[in-house]
């Protein structure tokens, strides 16, 4: 795939090529082709990530799922589950990262090598070999048979309803304005969340 939804584009987005950004790229891939989605129609893919790492950036690019738009979604959970759902057909897929997932498969010495470049301690030699085997070993993920990288579970249930629009009211202490759905009652005193944890 080429353009503002390939790879490459995620790569830009992202800052750099590394095998999170691939994995959540190719999570993305697979949820759209099992809801039979289609991302230039805005806002009918919705996703809900579980943690708020590097794969992200690569469904927000495959998807066209953004906070702005509303229709990415973060659950705090630090998992490597993404759930996607087609506003247009009320269908939704569960993708979940396999936990025996390693680069190991695709490169036993991949890790390591890693490490001495992450370290500073690589060769020039090393760095360069680094770089056309971390090109390698994302290429492998993006190639790579669903199966072999996702549990894939359609889901019956529809998307959980959104968040509705909330009014917003004045933080007593800091005097910044907040969501009413976020304030925390103490003391008669109607108070923001960092507020209120003081
Ligand atoms: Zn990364
Ligand atoms: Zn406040």
């Amino acid at each position: 795939m080429t353009g503002t939804r390939s790879f490459d584009a995620a790569v830009a987005f992202h800052g750099h090529r590394c095998p999170g950004l691939a994995l959540g790229y190719r999570a993305a891939d697979v949820g759209l082709e099992v809801l039979d989605a289609n991302p230039s129609d805005d806002e009918e893919v919705v996703a809900v990530v579980e943690n708020d790492a590097c794969g992200v950036d690569g469904i927000q690019v495959r998807t066209g799922c953004t906070f702005g738009k509303g229709n990415l979604r973060f659950l705090d959970h630090d998992k490597h589950v993404y759930t996607f759902y087609n506003r247009a057909t009320g269908r939704g897929v569960r993708v979940v990262s396999r936990p025996d997932f390693s680069t190991v498969r695709f490169d036993p010495g991949f890790g390591a090598l890693r490490e001495r470049v992450q370290g500073g301690t690589a060769s020039p030699e090393e760095r360069d070999m680094y770089d056309r085997r971390l090109r390698a070993v994302c290429d492998a993920i993006l190639g790579a048979p669903a199966d072999d990288l996702f549990v894939v579970t359609p889901l019956e249930a529809p998307l959980p309803e959104a968040a509705q629009i909330h009014r917003s009211v004045v933080c007593d202490a800091c005097g910044e304005s907040v969501s009413e759905h976020r304030v925390v009652e103490r003391d008669g005193r109607r108070l923001c969340i960092p507020c209120a944890g003081r």
